[in-house]
């Protein structure tokens, strides 16, 4: 069939609209995976997705269905290659595609019900209540008499078989009695028949399927698309993650509501437990004790600005002046094993990761082996403690300690392994300590006082 230009115009606008009214009023938390979709006009009955979010779409169909129901479309195929439904095809080893379509249909539409119910108890006008097409009925998980919430491999288990195993199954137990075969036979053809009307609907949102964004071979509108896209699989990844996180801030902001629960779960596997990464543990317990020790201190060797106002003569009280203090931090590297290039790079992450943390403090870098071997003060940028690295015998930590009390440290940020030969009869100093732990270390303080952080 052929449109007019007009009409083509038509279909545009009309998914303009939809994709405005999914990713402002009805989806937010999706909104940058919609704007990524780019729309193509495909010889196909409804819509579908590429793996690398191009959206065809039958002209006709458009055509027919209203803004909020093309809104539910769209939302339906853009959940196919966020949730990455076509590496999950293959990962199964490519089982049948129409039966895996309508399993991940059914992992997507029980979200999207719960969303549609929850969204037009809200909306007082009717014209603009969302629904599903009238052309085809979307696959539910109470087809298959399965419960929502579950996931398309699971759904895959409860679909009714394709047709060609069917008939494969049959005629391994046609076997040797030749009349139970006739009457089973026909028994299970009724069966069959009521199976397949109750567990597929052919259509889901299309007669084609959802597109290679499900899985399946791409057809050639799908190939051709694609190939105009410059968008590469890091791309498409890019996309996933993006939505993962615009999902999680949504739900932290607004809550978990109907129909969001699945791209909750989503969420949480795309972007996997949060990991911190050490400099970020590092610089923040750095900058805590550094801002603690740069408050200003009560002195009396200062007269305090408010002293005028109790008097200066014999009897009056004495009030404490403030000064501001620079925090002094010693970053001591442990170098009790050969130090070579690659034990000067580590370290010299460690002392990049602890200036950006202490601005505004006095860094002094030290290396330490049973002696103080290097010590230099005054240090503004990580090349400056390169020559401080020096030393290579055993290891002592009382060196350091010493001459830390001897120069008013406030922090010493000692990078090591965390053995020593003199552990059991060192006392926690009056400074703060963070031990950073490098190499192979037992992941815990090797003193059981100061903070630990350990770095990969
Ligand atoms: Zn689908």
């Amino acid at each position: 069939m052929s449109f007019s230009p007009a009409q083509l115009a038509q279909a545009r606008e009309k998914l303009t609209s939809a994709r405005i009214l999914a990713a402002r009023k009805v989806s937010p938390y999706l909104a940058h995976a919609l704007y990524s979709i780019v729309f193509t006009p495909a010889p196909i009955a409804t819509m579908g997705i590429t793996r690398k979010y191009a959206c065809g779409y039958g002209v006709e169909f458009v055509l027919a269905e209203s803004v909020p129901t093309l809104a539910i479309v769209l939302l339906h195929e853009i959940a196919h290659p966020l949730r990455r439904h076509f590496a999950r095809w293959e990962a199964l080893g490519k089982p049948d595609f129409q039966a895996w379509n309508r399993a991940a249909d059914r992992e997507i539409n029980d979200d999207l019900d719960a969303l549609i119910r929850a969204y037009n108890s809200q909306a007082t006008d009717r014209a603009k209540h969302l629904a599903w097409p009238v052309s085809c009925t979307p696959c539910m998980p109470e087809g298959i008499n399965m419960p929502a919430g579950l996931l398309a491999e699971q759904y895959l288990a409860g679909e009714p078989k394709p047709e060609q195993e069917q008939e494969q199954e049959q005629e391994q137990e046609q076997g040797s009695e030749q009349e139970q075969e006739q009457e089973q036979g026909s028994e299970q053809e009724q069966e069959q028949g009521s199976e397949q009307g109750k567990g597929s609907n052919p259509a889901t949102m299309g007669d084609q399927g959802c597109g290679s964004g499900v899985g399946g071979d791409p057809a050639a509108w799908e190939q051709a698309i694609d190939s105009q896209l410059d968008r590469t699989d890091r791309d498409c990844d890019a996309i996933v993650e993006k939505t993962a996180q615009d999902t999680k801030k949504w739900i932290a902001s607004k809550g978990c509501g109907s129909g969001v629960g699945g791209w909750n779960r989503w969420a949480d596997q795309v972007l996997g437990p949060v990991k911190t990464r050490w400099q970020d543990r590092l610089r923040k317990i750095v900058s805590n004790r550094v801002a603690k020790i740069g408050r200003k201190k009560a002195v009396y060797t200062r007269p305090s600005r408010l002293q005028s106002a109790v008097g200066y003569s014999a009897g009056s009280p004495l009030l404490s002046g403030r000064r501001s203090h620079v925090p002094q931090i010693l970053v001591a590297i442990d170098t009790s094993g050969s130090v070579g290039e690659k034990e000067i790079g580590v370290a010299m992450s460690h002392i990049a990761a602890i200036l950006k943390a202490t601005r505004g403090a006095e860094i002094t870098v030290c290396s330490c082996d049973t002696a103080i071997q290097g010590w230099i003060s005054g240090i503004r940028a990580w090349k400056q403690a390169i020559k401080a690295v020096k030393g290579g015998g055993g290891t002592l930590f009382r060196p350091v300690f010493d001459r830390a009390a001897s120069e008013h440290i406030d922090l010493i940020v000692y990078i090591t392994d965390g053995h020593a030969a003199d552990l059991a009869s060192l006392v926690a100093p009056d400074c703060s300590v963070v031990w950073v732990l490098a190499g192979y270390h037992a992941g815990k303080s090797p003193t059981g006082w100061g903070d630990c952080v350990i770095s990969d």
